[in-house]
C-alpha cells in the first residue's frame, strides 16, 4: 500500500553518466527574493551528491509558489541555484526554462558529475493539467528519473505524474525514501502501544485522518482548538473560543467510535485563557471556570501532565496539530512541551504536517534532532496517514 513495495530507490538504479532528472521541492520561502529557509533545498543534497560521485549528469526541476500564467520572476528559481551552487561547491547552470532548445542545450552539455536547475515547471501552466505532451519534452531530456519531492507526490502534475508514467527506468530519492519509510510504519506496521497526537485549527481539515488513525491507534489525544469543538460538545463553555459550530455532531460520533474501539480519547483538562489573541499573557483554568468572554488558546499543565504519562508508555507516536496558538509567546507551551516530551519519549516518533514542523524546528534544534522523522511534506504527509494513495507514488512501483 504506502510501503516502498516495487520502487527503486536512487541506489539500484543504473544512474552512472547518465543523463537523470530529479524532481526534487525547492519550493522555499523566499522574502524580497532571499531565501528565508533553505531546509528543502538542504534535504535533497543526499540524492543529489549520491547522483553526481556517481558520475550521472544530474538535471534537478522543481515548483516555486503559484505562477498565475507564464514566467514570473519573482517565481524563479535563481535564487535556489545560487544556495545550492553555495552547498555544493560549485556551478550550476540555469536555463531560462524548464523545457526546449534552452533546456536541451544546457542538458547536453553536462558531463559526468555536472548539475543543473531548470526553471520552474509551473511557468508552464500544462505542468498542474497533468499533461502527457509536456512530460514528453522533459522526458526528451533524459534517460533516468528519480523522484525526492515528497511535498510534491500528492497531486498529480506532469513531472510527478505523466513523466514517471513514460520513463522505464525510475525510482525515488533518499528523502522520498525515509518519508516513506516513515509515514507508512505508522498506518501499516506501528509498534504497539500507538499513540497519536492531533490538534491544530479545525477539526474539519483532518476528519479522514482522524478517522484513519481511530482504526489504528490505543490512544488518541486531542488538543488545539480542534480539542475546542470537543470540549463544546461535551458541554464546556466555548462561547468566546475558536470552535466549529456545525462539526459538534461530528465531533460526539467520533468520541463514540473510540469508545466502541476502545480507544483511549484523551482532551485538555485544562486550559489556558486569555479575552483576546494579543493578550500579553493567559491563565489557566478548568475546564469549569471558563467565563464567556475567555478563549481557550493552549492546553494546561494538567492537560500535559495527563499526556505526558501516555507517551511514557508509546512505542509509536504520530502527532500533527500544535497544541495551541503557538505563534504567540503566551500560548506556546502547551505545543513545546509537547515536542520535548516526544523528543525525550523511548518511541518512534513522526511529525506530520507543515504548522507542526514548524513547531517543532521552533522548540530547539535539539528538539527536532531527536525526533525520528519530521515529514517535509504537509499536505502529503496528511494523505499518506488518511491511506490515501498518492499518485506520485504509485507511478514510480514496478
Ligand atoms: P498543521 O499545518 O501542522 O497540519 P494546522 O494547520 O491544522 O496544523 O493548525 C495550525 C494552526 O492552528 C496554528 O496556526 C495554530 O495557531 C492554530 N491553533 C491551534 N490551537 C489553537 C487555539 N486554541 N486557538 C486558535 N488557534 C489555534
Ligand atoms: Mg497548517
Amino acid at each position: 500500500m504506502t510501503t516502498l513495495d516495487r520502487i527503486t530507490p536512487i541506489r539500484e538504479l543504473p544512474i552512472e553518466s547518465k543523463r537523470v532528472f530529479i524532481r526534487v521541492d525547492f519550493n522555499v520561502p523566499l522574502e524580497d527574493g532571499k531565501i528565508t529557509d533553505d531546509a528543502r533545498i538542504a534535504s535533497a543534497l543526499p540524492t543529489i551528491k549520491h547522483a553526481a560521485s556517481r558520475g550521472a549528469r544530474v538535471i534537478l526541476a522543481s515548483h516555486m509558489g503559484r505562477p498565475k500564467k507564464g514566467p514570473e520572476e519573482s517565481l524563479s528559481l535563481a535564487p535556489c541555484g545560487e544556495r545550492l551552487s553555495e552547498l555544493l561547491g560549485m556551478d550550476i547552470p540555469m536555463p531560462e526554462d524548464c523545457v526546449g532548445d534552452a533546456a536541451k542545450k544546457v542538458v547536453y552539455d553536462l558531463r559526468g558529475g555536472q548539475v543543473c536547475l531548470l526553471e520552474n515547471l509551473r511557468f508552464h501552466a500544462e505542468e498542474e493539467k497533468d499533461d502527457e505532451t509536456f512530460a514528453a519534452q522533459l522526458a526528451a531530456l533524459c534517460d533516468v528519473y528519480v523522484d525526492d519531492a515528497f511535498g510534491a507526490v500528492h497531486r498529480a502534475h506532469a513531472s510527478v505524474h505523466a513523466l514517471p508514467k513514460m520513463m522505464k527506468e525510475r525510482g525515488c530519492g533518499f528523502l522520498l525514501e525515509t518519508e516513506i519509510a516513515a509515514l507508512g510504519k505508522m498506518i501499516t506496521a506501528p509498534e504497539k502501544p500507538f499513540v497519536a497526537v492531533l490538534g491544530g485549527a479545525k477539526v474539519s481539515d483532518k476528519i479522514a485522518v482522524l478517522d484513519s488513525l481511530l482504526e489504528k491507534v490505543d490512544a488518541l489525544v486531542i488538543g488545539g482548538a480542534m480539542a475546542n469543538t470537543f470540549l463544546a460538545a461535551k458541554g464546556v463553555n466555548m462561547k468566546a473560543s475558536k470552535i466549529e459550530e456545525d462539526k459538534l455532531p461530528l465531533a460526539r460520533t467520533i468520541m463514540e467510535k473510540a469508545q466502541a474501539k476502545k480507544v483511549e480519547l484523551l482532551l485538555p483538562l485544562d486550559v489556558v485563557v486569555a479575552g483576546s489573541i494579543a493578550a500579553e499573557s493567559g491563565t489557566v483554568v478548568g475546564l469549569g471556570e471558563i467565563a464567556d468572554h475567555m478563549m481557550a488558546l493552549d492546553v494546561g499543565p494538567k492537560s500535559l501532565e495527563a499526556f505526558g504519562k501516555l507517551f511514557a508508555k508509546a512505542k509509536s507516536i504520530f502527532w500533527n496539530g500544535p497544541m495551541g496558538l503557538f505563534e504567540k509567546a503566551p500560548f506556546a507551551n502547551g505545543t513545546f512541551t509537547v515536542a520535548r516530551m516526544l523528543a525525550d519519549a523511548d518511541a518512534f516518533t513522526v511529525i506530520g504536517g507543515g504548522d507542526s514542523a514548524a513547531a517543532v524546528k521552533e522548540a530547539g534544534p535539539e528538539v527536532a534532532a531527536k525526533m525520528k522523522h519530521i515529514s517535509t511534506g504537509g499536505g502529503a504527509s496528511l494523505e499518506l496517514i488518511e491511506g490515501k494513495k498518492l499518485p506520485g507514488i504509485e507511478v514510480l512501483r514496478r
